[in-house]
């Protein structure tokens, strides 16, 4: 079957996929959930609407077990140093790279993406597990800290691994959402328990026998499937820390929760994230740029841009040649690199979609680009979307779609893109088209959100793995990448060994008052040496 535009007639429906059903179930044989007594549930794919496969439906108390059993394995991973455990991230790197095919069809199966953003999770998998590899060891050697005067006190911190990390998994990036904070916890010598969305399990568990396959103890990372309520709730109550990536609304949940434990939490989630293009931009860049930010992996994207202000001299312009490049996007169900734009992952993100669409078209949008359902590529395929005339009552205008929808909005300055940018309750991401780099990053400067990308959608700040990323005001609490994304899955202990000449100088009980007088001067005197 051949791809086909947004404009094309009706093609057929892709039928058989690969893999097949015996190394679904082979791989399903792998979940930490006994086979026996267990309801099963159903995997189906979006590409075809049919079941590919089924795993256990796993309960609190197979949570329990499974964070019982990583803990065991995880008092030998941990007295490893960090430089073999690094190594084991770097042979996966390769596995990775050498099981590309294989990885990419399994995560287009149960997703429904196109393959070139399948190809996306796999590199951004190998960039994460060769920087994690690079930044452990040195990252979590003992680091000598500053005491309160130098010489007194001889102060290092240590970093020990928290235990048992949960990760809890949305269904949007089955590799890379499932794998890359697990990564960073493995190897700073946590054991995992994660639990992928039940929509999305093959691609982790696929990728959890690789990490064992690199030199991970079995037993280290444990999958427990089933739903949210139950098994990601029992993860939280049972796990040192947890990882969370979905939606602000669980998000909420699952911090209460892990507050009542008192354990550290992150949580990356949604996202209304805004395009800012001045009128100085080169506009084929900008078309070019915005197709990919707003429909990469179909929009169902956290960092993916649902709205764009561009300046008003070019606004007319933009949306002429952005709606004609969005009408020729080719969309198809292959498991090949013909099309650009995949399926919907889910009847549930179809209904969303076309209720924004519908309510805003009803309430006088103008339609510049796509707006269909596409039941002829495959039976949850829409067309990428451009709206323009898009106004407040318009459920679209705040509320988060998930999916390829994109509003387009004229704006008369700076000044009113930033202040537009910045009317949300999220603060995820956000991406400046400048034809001036200066004037690019002023406005960069002044946007509320964890990631802002300069004459780039996503991928530039999402790709600068030593940087910081994650969610400002409702898009999340924490960072993933960069140390911070590596140290959270560790508890600080500061071991300062104290000196003989601060014994004598401290000697506050026998000679308070010299004491006193002895610290004044040094006091003094301390605040002119160098840091
Ligand atoms: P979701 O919050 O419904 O589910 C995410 C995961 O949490 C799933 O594994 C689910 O089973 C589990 N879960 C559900 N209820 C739970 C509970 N009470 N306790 C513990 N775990 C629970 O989100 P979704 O529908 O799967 O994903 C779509 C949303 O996620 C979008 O809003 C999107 O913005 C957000 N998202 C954010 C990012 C990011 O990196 N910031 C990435 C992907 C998706």
């Amino acid at each position: 079957m051949s791809a086909v535009t947004s404009t094309d007639a009706p093609t057929a429906t892709a039928t058989s996929l690969r893999p097949g059903r015996d190394e679904l179930d082979r791989l399903a044989a792998r979940v930490a959930v006994p086979a026996d007594g267990r309801e099963r549930a159903a995997v189906v794919s979006p590409l075809t609407g049919a079941a590919i496969g089924e795993v256990p439906v796993g309960t609190p108390d197979d949570v329990a077990a499974a964070v019982t059993c990583a803990r065991e394995v995880q008092q030998e991973w941990a007295a490893r140093p960090a430089r073999e455990r690094a190594k084991a991230l770097l042979r996966y790197h390769d596995l990775v790279l050498d099981h590309q095919d294989e990885l990419m069809d399994l995560i287009q199966a149960e997703n429904g993406k196109a393959r070139v953003w399948a190809f996306e999770e796999i590199l951004d998998q190998a960039v994460t597990a060769r920087y994690y590899a690079r930044l452990a060891p040195r990252a979590l050697r003992p680091q000598r800290r500053l005491s309160a005067l130098p010489g007194l006190v001889s102060t290092r911190e240590h970093h020990e691994p928290k235990g048992v990390v949960g990760v809890i998994a949305p269904w949007n990036y089955p590799l890379v959402l499932a794998m890359s904070d697990a990564l960073a916890a493995l190897v700073a010598g946590n054991g995992v328990v994660l639990k992928p969305d039940s929509q999305t399990p093959f691609t982790a568990l696929r990728a959890v026998e690789l990490l064992e396959q690199a030199g991970l103890p079995a037993g280290l990372v444990q999958v427990v499937t089933g739903p949210g309520r139950s098994v990601g709730t029992a993860i939280i109550d049972t796990a040192d820390y947890v990882m969370f990536t979905g939606s602000t609304a669980t998000g909420r949940t699952v911090a209460r929760r892990a507050g009542e434990r008192l354990i550290g939490m992150s949580a990356e989630l949604g996202g209304k994230n805004a395009m800012v293009i001045t009128g100085d931009v080169d506009l084929d860049r900008a078309v070019e740029g915005a197709v990919v930010a707003a429909f990469a992996n179909t929009g169902q994207l956290c960092i993916s841009i649902e709205r764009i202000y561009v300046e008003q001299p070019i606004a007319e312009a933009f949306v002429d040649r952005f709606g004609a490049r969005t009408a020729a996007l080719r969309l198809g169900a292959e498991q090949d690199y013909g099309p650009e734009v995949g399926s919907l992952a889910s009847p549930a993100q179809l209904d969303k979609v076309r209720a924004h669409v519908e309510d805003a078209l009803a309430k006088g949008a103008r339609l510049v680009a796509g707006g269909r359902h596409r039941p002829d590529v495959g039976p949850l395929f829409y067309e990428p979307t451009v709206l323009t005339g898009v106004t407040p009552d318009m459920d679209l205008h705040r509320d988060e779609t998930f999916g390829p929808v994109v509003a387009v909005y004229p704006v008369a300055s700076d000044d009113e893109a930033v202040a537009r940018a910045n009317d949300t309750e999220y603060g995820l991401n956000a991406s400046v088209y400048c034809g001036d780099t200066a004037r690019g990053r002023a406005i960069a400067a002044r946007i509320l959100a964890g990631t802002v990308n300069v004459n780039d959608g996503y991928s530039s700040a999402w790709g600068s793995l030593d940087a910081p990323m994650g969610g400002m005001k409702a898009s999340g609490v924490g960072r993933r990448h960069g140390p911070e994304g590596l140290l959270k899955y560790t508890e600080s202990r500061t071991v300062a060994v104290r000196s003989k000449l601060a014994e004598k100088l401290q000697d506050a009980t026998r000679d308070p008052d010299g004491y006193a007088r002895r610290f004044t001067t040094l006091l003094r005197a301390a605040k002119h040496l160098p840091r």
